[in-house]
């Protein structure tokens, strides 16, 4: 049954069935499994005469008049309103721009209001309520008398019409559904049943009922997210790698000549790196360290380990300018370093190269130890002679399948997979629950937190000034703009324009620069080697600067439109400066006023913390934005959300690893059920187990 099309339900047809698609519903199961967006408790209505201001209510009323009007003369932004009233009292109720609403609003007409009560001119009123009409039936027991579902609408159905489709659906199909979840497992959490569950997330019989419903239908989620990764990581673990040496002289050298000393987080990362790359098994570590925490250097330590057991190392990065920062960094700190008398041979392989046939050439050949990248590593022509450990930077960057293509150019090599978007420990354990995880906690010694200030678009040459006396200092600056090109349509200034006038005005005594992504990627290299070189002292960006680029000199960041930023990416943006032992000062500037945008830049003025920072964010945008699509099956959750359950979430995922230690490839009777809805889910769960 789970696997038949909706269209065969009464109620649906071909049209319908179409605009489910779009929602991704297509089969029975799936239809059981769209989820009410919220939850209207129409047992007892609000009356009227005890609403209170700034509170939501579910009321009962009929229509006494309704009308419409322009909010100005000759707007075209128009205010329908009507006036409600029960047995109580009256309250008025309006909707902006929605003029079609006025047919309905027929004075007479029963309705179910449900929206939040404010105070408009000393009146009490209803903006925006979203409502329903009241069938003078007296056995609607589906829509009234009880804890009613409320769902997003595919297009072409009303709620009542959905909640009448899916109660048929369930009427017809519960009986018959098995539980995919053992017995055992459900009762050791005492889970709800899966019929009881599908029924009561959709038409509760108390609130009480609803919440269990919601636990045991956000344990599946997890533990159906949990069982791939959980197997994955058993499957690596059983594969055979390589076997690395990691005492000896290279990185003793390496670790000396370093003009400082490695803090004690990046000294207790790399001893959890060079364990696993001293045992056979594969690594797959997940390397999470804040901003400016050192992660490269601890990576290109690594990289020797490779290098001194006779094999090859490759380190990817997302984007040009940052390969090429990583190559001349890390030569430069290992030009004085020998092995087997002779110097280290790296490589730099980026998109248009024209020695690309011949860097292929020498490392198929085995002649460079280590090649450092952007996405050309995955190109298919290239072939390494023994490629057995691989950096991977920002990781978000890359999509999931992206990240798989590099190991696969060497013989299970060891895989360091490193971000600087960090997430609460237990999370992390169980989102990134096929990876180890280690956490660089801690910033160099010296570095003065960088002071962020918020400032308005009108006071925005106050944040110049500030800018100009730390130019006069000798000290660089970068102006991030969100646009290349400004946008009228919503009021934001691009790069370019703001380059011209920034130059000939406000800093016409200093040296400007200009960068962003529709440079010829040459001309990008030419500007950021100015700029490193203090030939500029300002540089005027746009995202491109969002990751990795490391210049101690630069100690001052205006963003424009701040608010157009996510908060994660604010804060990568910040962390281009501080990055020496200077004061630091980053500005934002933005007159928005929309609560999400006012919370992300609040919290930016707040911390320079990049975990609490992606705390924040995760709150604000929650997982499936937060993580995106292309990183996650996270997106996929409909119901559980690992911020705010996270103990279901580790229950489930306790149970999941146990579950594989005694049952890997689900042969077990008790385990079928599971094991159909797995492979239904994740088609490659399949593949996943016969390689284990
Ligand atoms: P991220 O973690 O953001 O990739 P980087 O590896 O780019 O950080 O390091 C930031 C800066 O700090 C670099 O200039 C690097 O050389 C320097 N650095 C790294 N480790 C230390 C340390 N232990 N002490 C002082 N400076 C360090
Ligand atoms: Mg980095």
């Amino acid at each position: 049954m789970q696997t038949t099309s909706i269209q065969y339900l009464k109620g649906i047809g071909p049209q319908r069935a179409k605009s489910f698609t779009a929602r991704g519903v297509q089969t029975i199961e799936e239809l059981l499994y769209y989820f009410p967006r919220r939850y209207e408790d129409r047992r007892n209505f609000a009356k009227i005469s005890e609403l209170n201001e700034s509170q939501v209510y579910t009321i009962k009323a009929q229509i006494l008049s309704a009308g419409q009007r322009n909010w100005r003369r000759r707007s075209a932004f128009s205010i329908t309103e009507a006036a409600v009233g029960d047995n109580t009292g009256k309250i008025s109720c309006i909707w902006f721009n929605q003029p079609y609403l006025k047919e309905y609003l027929i004075a007479g007409a029963c309705v179910i209001l449900y929206g939040k009560v404010e105070r408009y001119n000393s009146r009490l009123q209803m903006s925006n309520p979203e409502f329903e009409f009241l069938d003078n039936q007296d056995n609607d027991s589906l829509n009234i008398g009880r804890i009613v579902p409320v769902y997003t609408l595919p297009q072409g159905f009303s709620q009542r019409g959905l909640r009448c489709i899916i109660k048929n659906a369930l009427d017809e199909f519960l009986p018959k559904i098995n539980d995919p979840l053992p017995f055992d497992l459900r009762s050791r959490h005492h889970l709800l049943n899966l019929a009881q569950s599908l029924l009561n997330i959709h038409f509760p019989q108390d609130l009480s009922l609803q919440q269990q419903a919601h636990t045991r239908l956000s344990f599946e989620e997890f533990f159906l997210f949990q069982l791939p990764l959980v197997l994955r990581k058993l499957n690596r673990k059983e594969k055979i790698g390589i076997s690395h040496l990691v005492s000896g002289r290279l990185i003793e050298d390496f670790i000396s000549g370093l003009p400082f000393q490695l803090t004690a987080a990046q000294q207790k990362v790399l001893a959890e790196i060079k364990a696993d790359m001293a045992s056979s098994q594969a690594m797959q570590r997940l390397l999470q360290g804040d901003v400016g925490s050192g992660k490269t250097v601890v990576a290109a330590i690594a990289c020797l380990a490779a290098i001194q057991s006779a094999h090859q190392a490759a380190f990817m990065a997302p984007t040009e300018i940052l390969a090429r920062q990583h190559y001349e960094k890390i030569s430069s700190q290992l030009e004085q370093l020998t092995f087997n008398g002779r110097k280290l041979r790296l490589a730099l392989l980026v998109g248009q190269d024209k020695q690309k046939q011949k860097i292929y050439q020498k490392i198929k050949e085995g002649e460079i130890d280590l090649v450092i990248g952007t996405h050309a590593l995955l190109q298919e022509e290239l072939s390494f002679k023994s490629l057995s450990f691989i950096v991977i930077d920002e990781q978000h960057k890359f999509g999931v399948g992206q990240r798989a293509l590099l190991p696969k150019k060497g013989n299970n090599p060891d895989v360091l997979i490193m971000t600087a978007t960090p997430i609460p420990r237990t999370l992390a354990i169980t989102l990134y629950g096929d990876l180890d995880i280690s956490v660089i906690n801690q910033l160099p010694p010296g570095r003065i937190p960088i002071k962020t200030l918020q400032f308005n678009q009108e006071d925005r040459n106050k944040a110049y000034a500030l800018v100009k006396q730390e130019l006069n200092y000798g000290r660089q600056a970068y102006i991030i703009y969100p646009v290349i090109e400004e946008s009228y349509a919503l009021d934001i200034a691009g790069a370019k324009k703001m380059f011209g006038e920034l130059k000939a005005g406000e800093f016409k005594e200093f040296r400007l620069g200009l960068i962003h992504g529709k440079l010829k990627t040459r001309e990008q290299n030419e500007v950021m080697l100015k700029f490193k070189n203090k030939q500029l002292d300002l540089l005027v960006a746009t995202t491109i600067l969002e990751v990795g680029i490391d210049i101690p000199n630069a100690t001052c960041m205006i963003i424009a439109s701040a608010q157009r930023f996510g908060l994660s990416q604010l804060h990568q943006l910040r962390g281009r400066i501080g990055r020496g032992n200077l004061q630091s000062l980053c500005i934002l500037i933005s007159d928005s006023q929309t609560p999400e945008s006012k919370a992300r830049l609040a919290a930016m003025v707040a911390s320079g913390d990049g975990f609490y920072i992606a705390e924040e964010d995760l709150k604000i945008r929650g997982p499936g934005e937060f993580f995106g699509n292309r990183q996650h099956g996270l997106a996929e959750l409909k119901i559980a959300n690992p911020l705010i359950q996270m103990q279901l979430l580790k229950a489930a995922r306790d149970e999941a690893i146990s579950l594989i230690n005694q049952d890997a490839r689900l042969e077990e009777r008790p385990h079928q059920l599971l094991k159909a809805k797995l492979f239904q889910r994740f088609p490659e769960y399949e593949k996943l187990m016969l390689v284990g």
